[in-house]
Order: structure tokens, then sequence, then C-alpha cells
């Protein structure tokens, strides 16, 4: 704690992960002692900081920091995405990283734990200035990456557009044509059902879920909050399952939409426009405009996160459980507090934490890795059969870590379980590195 004392979201999520392992670590003491196998997890592999110099369209030089973390390596590259946003330290991009490694271990493919991004916001820039910096921002990343030794992807402020800039300049530089980024658009190496795979795998472990308490989504009314990638595909999955999804949210405002929020409108404000969700409200006659956050203020059945990191706090799981609602299942990483997340257990919701709900977009970046080592595209059916598999596996995976050691139920517990096995074996076999 005292050595990470700046990097609060990185003690959050290692205070989570370690105090729901306590059983698996008292049951295996000694050997974890000897090997130092938990100070050895904590750690990351190597970490690299880089300066990001870019021309804006005034001419002017800006500076941003870039960064990667490659956390663990024990099971496959390393793999995680590449946060573009104001708020980005290493303290946060550490928490995603560590966050990764039990992630990808409980997608059951080979994929090891890394993160990466920068303080620099896409929002508001030119096309132009966008690619200065990925141009710029790969230009010292590519030193370190490769299809078989650390593989980016997208993430908040990291989309297709920035992806294509990145791996232009990859090809240019290193003059290798290969699955060095996921996340490619579709005429380059990307995988169909890419862009809706953390949404849709969402609900199919939340369908799961629901199905594994004799419920089903038919007819269920759901929260959302966030309007970006996850969100959108999360409220269009939702609905094809027979849900009605009532709200989203942005950065500055949030949507109540009584009548169902409508997708297609808001992929063309979102995606298409990249507008604010007044302009959602402003075609939208049954929908409410509100400014600040709010949505978890909304009665519901299902509550889905899916914008950032502590967006659900302790008074929003209250609210949450005094409204009735059931399940809470994390299409974001980390949203919920700790102490927000006691309160939803300790009441009874079934939660689903982020590593194992989310799992379903690094999944199929890994399909996407697979596609590109063939060299061969499966169809948007075959990758969407194959997630939904991924995600039904998942549930059934941390039920029963969950289970074996006690703590029925307790998903956040089955999940870190079931994905620090993995690795942890890993590590032994491959002795102290
Ligand atoms: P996007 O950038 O596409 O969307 C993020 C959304 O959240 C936007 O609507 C954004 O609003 C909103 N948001 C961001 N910060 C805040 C904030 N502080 N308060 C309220 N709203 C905020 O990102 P993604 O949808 O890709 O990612 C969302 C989350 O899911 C992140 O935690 C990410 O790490 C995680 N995730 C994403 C995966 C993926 O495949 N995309 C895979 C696994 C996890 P605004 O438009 O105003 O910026």
């Amino acid at each position: 704690k005292t050595k990470n004392a700046s990097e609060p979201e990185f003690l959050q999520a290692c205070e989570e992960v370690l105090e729901s392992l306590r059983p698996v670590i008292e049951k295996n003491e000694a050997l974890y002692k000897k090997e130092a196998l938990l100070e050895r997890l904590v750690e990351p592999d190597r970490q690299f900081k880089f300066r990001v110099p870019w021309v804006d369209d005034k001419g002017q030089v800006q500076v941003n920091t870039g960064y990667r973390v490659q956390f663990n390596n024990a099971i496959g590259p390393y793999k995680g995405g590449l946060r573009l946003h104001p708020s980005v330290n290493i303290g946060i991009i550490k928490f995603l990283g560590f966050e990764q490694i039990f992630k990808n271990s409980l997608t059951g493919l080979p994929i090891g734990g890394g993160k990466g991004g920068s303080d620099f916001d896409p929002k508001g820039k030119s096309d132009r200035e966008v690619m200065a910096f990925c141009q710029s921002f790969m230009t010292e990343l590519c030193k370190y990456i490769g299809a078989d030794v650390d593989v980016p992807a997208g993430d908040i402020g990291t989309g297709a557009r920035e992806i294509g800039y990145m791996f232009g300049q990859y090809k240019r530089i290193r003059g290798m044509y290969e699955g060095v980024l996921t996340g490619k658009g579709l005429t380059y190496g990307g995988s169909l059902a890419r862009t809706e795979a953390t949404g849709y795998g969402l609900l199919y472990i939340t369908q799961e879920l629901m199905k594994d308490h004799g419920e089903s989504m038919e007819g269920k009314t759901v929260v959302v909050s966030g309007a970006g990638n996850v969100a959108i595909y999360a409220i269009q999955k939702a609905q094809q399952m027979g849900a009605k999804v009532v709200t989203c949210s942005d950065s500055t405002g949030w949507i109540y939409d009584p009548e169902g929020i409508d997708v297609d409108l808001l992929k063309e404000v979102k995606e298409v426009k990249r507008a604010r969700l007044t302009e959602y409200a402003a075609a939208r006659p049954s929908a409410q405009y509100h400014e600040g956050r709010g949505v978890w203020s909304i009665k519901c059945d299902i509550a889905l996160p899916c914008a950032t990191q502590n967006e659900l706090h302790l008074d929003d799981a209250k609210q949450l459980v005094a409204n009735g609602v059931k399940a809470v299942c994390e299409g974001a990483n980390m949203p919920t507090t700790l102490d927000a997340t006691k309160y939803l257990q300790e009441n009874g919701v079934w939660f689903i934490c982020g590593k194992a709900a989310n799992a379903g977009g690094v999944a199929t970046s890994a399909l996407e890795m697979t596609q590109n080592s063939e060299r061969l595209s499966w169809t948007f059916e075959e990758v969407d059969a194959k997630l939904q598999q991924i995600m039904v596996n998942i549930y059934h995976n941390i039920n029963d870590a969950a289970k074996r050691y006690g703590m029925e139920g307790n998903y956040v517990a089955g999940a870190n379980i079931a994905g620090f096995e993995k690795v942890a074996n890993a590590m032994l076999a491959q002795g102290v590195c």
C-alpha cells in the first residue's frame, strides 16, 4: 500500500481481488509464500511511460503522456485495450491491467494481461489531429508490441478510427502486416461482431444468470449507464431479448425514455454525429434529458453500468435495492465502488463484476487474433455463437468456483478465484520469472 499510495484505483482493484481470494490463499499459504506468488502477481512484468508530441491544426506542438503496462503473460501474449481520456494516469492503467489478467484467464483463451493509453482527449479534435496523435503514439509503442508479444485493442476513446491510424503507423514502421492490434476495420483483418461483442456478451451472461434463477429477460425493465460502444450494444441485445431499456447517459447528462431507448437514434447521435445526448432528447418526444448523473434512481429489474469506473456509489446501490433491483452486471470496468458492491451482495442482489461480465470484448479480440493467424474471416453468426458459448461457460465457471469455496452466489469471489487459479498454476509451472 505504501509503495502504490498514489494509485488509489490500483489499490482498490488489488484489495477487491486479494480479499476474495482469501480462502484459496489460506489453502495454499505455504506454497504461495515460498514462491512469493502474490508479490509477483501485483507487480507488472514491465511498464512503459513515454512522450507523445504532435502538432495541432493551428501548428502548435502538443505533448501528451503515453503508457503501456505489460502485467502478466503467464498464459499468453499481453492483451488489453488502449484508453484515451484526460483522466488517464499510471494508477488507472495499472488497475485496468491487473483486472485484465483475470478477465482474460476467464475467457478460457490463451491471453495474458496488459493495458495502455494516454491522457490525450480525442473529443473535439479534427481527424487530422487524431491521426497525428495516433501516429506519434504508435511510433513509440511499436517498439514494445507484436502479434506474439503484446496485442493492444480499443477502450474508452479508442474506436475503429484510432485503431486504424495506429495500425497504419505500425505497418509503416515495422514493415510487417500482422495482427498486432484488435478492433481493426473489416477490410484489414477485423472480426465481425467485435464491435457488438462486449455489450452482447454482457447480455448473454446476464441472461444465463437470470435463467439459473428461474427468470428470463422477457418483459424486464433495464437501466443502462453510458452511451458508448458497450452501452449501445448492451441496449440493442437487451431489447432483442424482450427487455425494455429506459436509460442511457454520457459524461454530461442522462436520458430517461419510458418508451424504451431508440437504439438507431442513439447510434446516429453517438457513433455518427459524435454529439451530446441533448440531441437524442431533441429528436425523441418521449425522452427526458437531465444534467448530471441519476440513472440509478430509476426503478428497474436489472442495472447495467456501462460507462466508467466508480460510477455506481453506495447511495445508488441503496436506491436500486429500495426499488427492487434483482441483478447488477457490470459492462464497464470497476463501475461499482467496493462499498456499493458489498451492499448489493448483502441485500440479495445477483451481482456479476466486470471482469466476468464484460469479458466478451476481449474474448472476441482473441477470436480476431485466431482469424488473423489463420488468415481467414469467420461469419458474424460463427463469431457470435462462439461469444455466446464463452459467456455461458464463464457464468458456470464462476458459479462453480464460488460453490467450491462455500460462497455460493458470490460471483465476484467466483470470478477472481476461477481467473486466478489458471494464472497461478501457470506461474508456478514456469518457475521464478
Ligand atoms: P466509450 O468511450 O465508447 O463510451 C464510454 C461512455 O461512458 C460514453 O458515453 C462516455 O460519455 C461515458 N463516460 C465516460 N466517462 C464518464 C464519466 N466520468 N461519467 C459519466 N459517463 C462517462 O467506451 P466503451 O463503451 O468502450 O467503454 C466503457 C467501459 O467499458 C469502460 O470502463 C471500458 O474500460 C469498459 N470496457 C470496454 C470494452 C470494449 O470492448 N469497448 C471491453 C471491456 C470493458 P461521453 O460520450 O460524454 O464521453
